[in-house]
């Protein structure tokens, strides 16, 4: 007889991992939308100075990391709250807000951990189509808001097609969502999106108790390994709830050094971000000179439908041969696309290049 597990377990999709683990250190990994670039020494020292107490337990309120977080961005501490990664808080939320006859909006195609939290709580899950321009409706999200919605998440900058909404739409579709329901605007790229500045949603938090603002330092800060997010949030109760439902010590000690270092060197994000702005246009001009049109991207990477003469896996398989691993679009929500993270400059042209051989 075989162990018996529980329903939910059987209910729950697989994330859509990116390959590579085990590759040589050459390839140029443009599938994780992650940083190409290591953190600062300083970062690192601040790492291995937490290591050598690895003999303590972190403190479970995660204090210093809220404070310096606080002081950044204007937040009182009591409505911030830290996870293992910003995922961590993302399933935090479904498990405080959802469950059965609970209903969740998000769009689709977006993040891929979105439809974790209705099978995991068996509530039910609401997704938006994307407009024509690969956007969020929220129009159409908002027009899908009933009695039983209790958390809409929208992903701005949207993962996986990279673009954005300024803030006055956001503004309006924050207006008419009613004051019980939790909305989630997942901004983990929101440093890369050149549309607004990017605290200018952080206002939004005075009027607002039922926003959330979810952010991370695996993108711009590069800290992915790690595992460190947060959330600012509009009220207290979000963050009481989602610490009750978590193990005690979620966000662990040599993380949580690294990101407090991470915030005093605002002058490496930017500088990150503006790589990352060049690499932007030069892919954009890449593969416009390819005779594909990808969409308006405010993150760190690019969406893209394949030429209709070209198959999605011939081309994904094509390029890994080439030393070039990127995202198939299928596994996120869109047959013959592909998302495609910038790297560094030598990444990106060899990822051009192996497209334009395959094309
Ligand atoms: C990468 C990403 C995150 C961040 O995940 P972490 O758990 O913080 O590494 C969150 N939301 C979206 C949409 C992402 O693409």
């Amino acid at each position: 007889m075989a162990i018996e597990f529980s329903e939910r377990v059987g209910r729950l999709p697989d994330y859509p991992v990116a390959g590579g683990y085990s590759l040589p250190d050459d390839v140029a990994m443009l599938a994780s939308n992650e940083s190409p670039w290591p953190p600062a020494p300083a970062v690192l020292e601040a790492a291995a100075r937490a290591a050598a107490s690895a003999n303590r337990y972190p403190d479970p309120s995660n204090f210093a990391l809220r404070e310096a977080l606080a002081r950044r961005y204007g937040v009182p501490a009591n409505r911030i709250a830290v996870g293992n990664g910003s995922v961590d808080l993302l399933m935090a939320a479904g498990e405080a807000l959802l469950e059965p006859g609970a209903e969740i909006v998000y769009a689709w195609p977006a993040f891929s951990v979105y439809p974790h939290l209705p099978a995991a709580s068996g509530a039910t899950a609401v997704a938006v189509p994307l407009d024509a321009r690969h956007r969020h409706d929220l129009d159409a999200m908002a027009s899908e808001i009933t009695v039983a919605t209790r958390l809409v998440i929208v992903c701005n900058p949207n993962n996986p097609t990279s673009t954005a909404l300024g803030l006055e739409e956001i503004t309006a579709f924050v207006e008419k969502v009613p004051p019980s329901v939790c909305i989630i605007l997942d901004e983990a790229y929101c440093e890369f999106n050149l549309l607004d500045d990017p605290d200018a949603s952080i206002d939004l938090l005075e009027r607002h108790p039922n926003l959330v603002l979810l952010r991370t330092f695996s993108k711009a800060y590069g800290l992915a390994a790690l595992r460190v997010g947060y959330a600012l949030c509009g009220g207290e109760p979000f963050v009481r709830a989602v610490h009750a439902v978590r193990q005690p010590f979620v966000v662990n000690a040599v993380a949580t050094a690294a990101a407090i270092e991470a915030l005093k060197h605002s002058d490496a994000v930017a500088e990150r971000v503006e790589k990352t702005v060049m690499a932007r246009v030069e892919l954009d001009e890449g593969l416009r000179a390819l005779g594909i049109e990808p969409a308006e991207s405010q993150a760190n990477f690019c969406w893209f439908d394949l030429p209709d003469c070209a198959e999605e896996d011939a081309v994904v398989a094509g390029l890994r041969e080439r030393g070039v691993l990127v995202r198939a679009g299928r596994a996120l929500g869109r047959e013959g696309a592909l998302r495609v993270t910038y790297g560094t400059t030598e990444h990106n042209q060899r990822f051009l290049r192996a497209l334009g051989e395959l094309l």
